[in-house]
C-alpha cells in the first residue's frame, strides 16, 4: 500500500490507473477510523478496481470554538486497519499541501449549508465542499463513498457534484452502529462512561420518532418532535441542538407527516456534539401493516 502526501503524486497515480483502464473508488475521511469508515472502504473495494482512502483533518470545516486542535488522531491504528484491506493508496496530505500560503478560493454551498447543522456551524459545509472538491481533483475517482451518518453532508456533496460537473458518482452507505445502537463516530472517543450511557438516547429517540410517523396517528411533525424532545430530555447530561423532520433531497422542514422523510438530530452530551438520523419511507409503513396482517 502506497502512502501519498502530495496532490501531484496523487494525480500521477490516478492518471496511471485510469490509463490502465482501472476504476478508482475513493473514501475521504478525517481518520481515527472505525467500522463506519471501514464499511465505506469495503463498499469501494467491492465496486472498483482500486480504492484510495484519504485522511485529512480539514481545518476549514471547523468553527473557531470547535475541536480542530483536539480532534481524535490514531495514525498507527488507521494504517493497520487500512493495510488489512485491499487499498491501493492512502492519501495523507498536510494542511499546507491542501491550503498553501495565500490560499483564498472557497466554494459556497448556499442555503442548504445554513440549515440543520449549518445553523450552528455557519461555514462548515463551505469548508466541506471546498476540501471535497480539492480531494476529487487530486484523486479523480469514478465513485466516492460517504456515510448516511452525515446526512446533510451527503445532500451537499451530491449538489456540489451536480452543480460543479464532477464526473464522480456519489455512493451513500448505511450508518454503522455500536451493538446498543449508538452511531459510530470518531467523536464518541470524547465520551466518559456516564455520557456514553446517555448517548444511546439519540438512536432511541429516532426510532421512537419513526414509530410515531408510521403509526398514522400523528399528522403534524411538530407533535412528533415534541415527544422526541421529551424523551431525549429524560436522559442525563443532554442538551438538544435540534430535532428536525425534513425532506431527503432539499432538507426542507416538513409540517405534515409525509414520506419519505429524514429525522435528523444534533445533541450535546456533556461537551460532545453528536449527530444522527433515520430515513423513514412509506414502504416501511406498508411493511408494518403487512406484518400486522401476517400476525392476524
Ligand atoms: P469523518 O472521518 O467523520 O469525516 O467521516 C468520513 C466518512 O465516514 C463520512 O462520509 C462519514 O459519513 C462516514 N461515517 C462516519 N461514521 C459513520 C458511520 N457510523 N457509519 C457509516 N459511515 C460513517
Amino acid at each position: 500500500m502506497q502512502v501519498i502526501t502530495t496532490v501531484k503524486e496523487m494525480q500521477a497515480l490516478s492518471k496511471k490507473m485510469k490509463a490502465e483502464g482501472r476504476s478508482i473508488g475513493f473514501v475521504p475521511t478525517m481518520g481515527a477510523l472505525h467500522e463506519g469508515h471501514m464499511s465505506l472502504v469495503r463498499s469501494s473495494i467491492n465496486d472498483n478496481d482500486i480504492t484510495i482512502v484519504s485522511i485529512f483533518i480539514n481545518p476549514t470545516q471547523f468553527g473557531p470554538n470547535e475541536d480542530f486542535n483536539r480532534y481524535p488522531k490514531d495514525h498507527k491504528g488507521d494504517m493497520k486497519k487500512i493495510s488489512a484491506l485491499n487499498v491501493e493508496a492512502v492519501f495523507l496530505p498536510g494542511v499546507a499541501e491542501i491550503y498553501p500560503k495565500g490560499f483564498s478560493t472557497f466554494l459556497y454551498v448556499g442555503g442548504i449549508g445554513g440549515v440543520l447543522c449549518g445553523a450552528s456551524r455557519p461555514d462548515h459545509f463551505n469548508g466541506v465542499a471546498t476540501v471535497v472538491a480539492k480531494l476529487f481533483n487530486a484523486v479523480m475517482p469514478e465513485r466516492a463513498y460517504f456515510g448516511q451518518k452525515d446526512f446533510q453532508q451527503t445532500v451537499v456533496i451530491r449538489k456540489l457534484v451536480k452543480e460543479m460537473n464532477f464526473d464522480t458518482d456519489i455512493i451513500v452507505c448505511p450508518i454503522v452502529r455500536e451493538p446498543d445502537g449508538l452511531a459510530m463516530s470518531s467523536r464518541n472517543a470524547y465520551l466518559n462512561e456516564e455520557e456514553r450511557m446517555s448517548a444511546v438516547i439519540l438512536n432511541k429517540a429516532l426510532h421512537y420518532g419513526r414509530e410515531l410517523m408510521l403509526s398514522g396517528r400523528e399528522k403534524q411533525t411538530s407533535s412528533i418532535r415534541a415527544k422526541m424532545d421529551a424523551l431525549i430530555k429524560s436522559a442525563p447530561l443532554v442538551t438538544i441542538e435540534y430535532i428536525e423532520i425534513v425532506g431527503p433531497q432539499y432538507l426542507e422542514k416538513m409540517k405534515d407527516v409525509t414520506f419519505p422523510a429524514v429525522i435528523c438530530l444534533a445533541i450535546k452530551i456533556g461537551n460532545t456534539r453528536l449527530i444522527d438520523n433515520i430515513i423513514v419511507r412509506s414502504d416501511e409503513q406498508s411493511a408494518v401493516s403487512f406484518q400486522q396482517r401476517e400476525k392476524m
